[in-house]
């Protein structure tokens, strides 16, 4: 497992992932990575973990679609994925630039980087966490963002279903191609049995 040990190497990763990324996007990773521990701490979580989930988790987001494509052929990936995009390959695909560029092989890391656009039907805390730390870090500014975060604070679970919810109201009214795995996302934690 890779973990950062010391300010010097976290100091290192970010200037990594800032080479990425335009300003605006890494400091919405810092601030993604700050909300991560937040919630770690609220959830009882290892608080670097979260520090470093947070950090990396858009690391993927301004590469080339040529790029995942790739990535998504050399891994053998589902053939499907080459029907969506960035929002949707940027974190289930982006995971793999995380493993072989920063040599993060935490599996937890990479999962919950994996998982941070969709959700998934089985999240462990630290994917729940840097899900909600996406939605709810301190710039986000959506109708409903405060509720989102109150409710996020009392209780992990409830912000990932009150995200699901919203998201996929939001896709839909906007008529996007929903990712089936979102769809799956949300009859598990939203939809009524
Ligand atoms: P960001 O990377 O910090 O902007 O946040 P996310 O990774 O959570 O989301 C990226 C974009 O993907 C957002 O605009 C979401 O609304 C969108 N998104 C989430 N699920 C789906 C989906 O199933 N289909 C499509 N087309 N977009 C999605
Ligand atoms: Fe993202
Ligand atoms: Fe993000």
């Amino acid at each position: 497992m890779t973990t950062i040990n010391n300010e010097f190497d976290l100091a290192t990763l970010q200037k990594q992932v800032h080479y990425q990324l335009s300003d605006s996007r890494y400091q919405h990773c810092l601030r993604t990575s700050e909300r991560a521990v937040q919630l770690a701490k609220l959830n009882h979580y290892d608080l670097q973990k979260a520090q470093i989930a947070g950090l990396v988790h858009d690391y993927a987001k301004e590469r080339s679609d040529a790029d995942f494509i790739a990535m998504i052929k050399q891994e053998k990936l589902d053939p499907e994925l080459l029907n969506y995009g960035n929002a949707i390959w940027h974190g289930v695909v982006g995971a793999f630039f995380i493993k072989y560029e920063l040599k993060i092989t935490d599996e937890d890391i990479l999962n919950s980087v994996r998982r941070h656009t969709t959700g998934d039907v089985r999240m462990t805390t630290l994917d729940k966490i840097v899900f909600m730390a996406d939605y709810t870090e301190p710039k986000r500014d959506f109708t409903g963002v405060e509720q989102a975060r109150e409710i996020t604070n009392q209780d992990l679970d409830a912000g990932v279903a009150y995200q699901l919810q919203h998201t996929l109201e939001f896709l839909l009214q906007k008529h996007s191609q929903i990712y089936p795995l979102t769809i799956a996302s949300y009859n598990q934690w939203v939809a009524q049995k």
